[in-house]
């Protein structure tokens, strides 16, 4: 399981702190719901791709005595399962309904993986807005305009990850997952 946690906002700033800054405690387990804090069970790598920039990054990997069941802590400028970091993804998107042009490296096959992936959570997505923002939220029929409302309703939360961890903690799923 992943948790979403709020560190800097770029790869190279939370490289940096990640061995000097306290480490986040878990003290419920989210599986079994023990009341003893996880363990901090050792550090995996995973990679962000950040614009044009890969980067592998830290991440703390908790570990519950009653369950053997372990908790990842991802900075939040990630989507779980995604190596694409969020602003870049979000761009991605945005560029794709909004007919902008792109002109980085990534492949198209990659590309429409991600617009067929968003338009597939869209009714998730609305459902979050109605839940947390207005539930008279009117949202358009066709789905080009759908996609744009609805990304324009993502950055009007703020920075993007703010949006997306808020998102993770009420589905337990990131806004991109199945
Ligand atoms: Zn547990």
């Amino acid at each position: 399981m992943v948790h979403l946690e709020h560190f800097s906002g770029h790869p190279l700033d939370y490289i940096t702190e990640f061995h000097i800054s306290a480490k986040i405690h878990i003290d419920i387990c989210p599986h079994c719901y023990s009341r003893q804090r996880l363990h901090l069970h050792g550090v995996y790598h995973r990679h962000v791709i950040w614009y044009e920039d890969v980067f592998s990054i830290p991440v703390q990997r908790h570990y519950c005595i009653h369950c053997g069941k372990t908790v990842s802590i991802l900075p939040s400028f990630c989507h779980p399962g995604f190596q694409l970091a969020l602003p870049f993804l979000l761009e991605l998107l945005w560029a794709f309904f909004n007919r902008i042009p792109l002109t980085d490296a990534l492949a198209h096959q990659h590309r429409r993986f991600i617009f067929k992936r968003f338009l597939l959570c869209m009714n998730r997505l609305i459902e979050y807005f109605r839940i947390c923002h207005d539930p008279l939220l009117v949202f358009p029929d066709f789905w080009h305009k759908k996609a744009i409302k609805l990304l324009e309703m993502v950055y009007s939360v703020g920075k993007p990850h703010i949006f997306a961890k808020r998102f993770y903690d009420h589905f337990k799923k990131g806004f991109m997952a199945h």
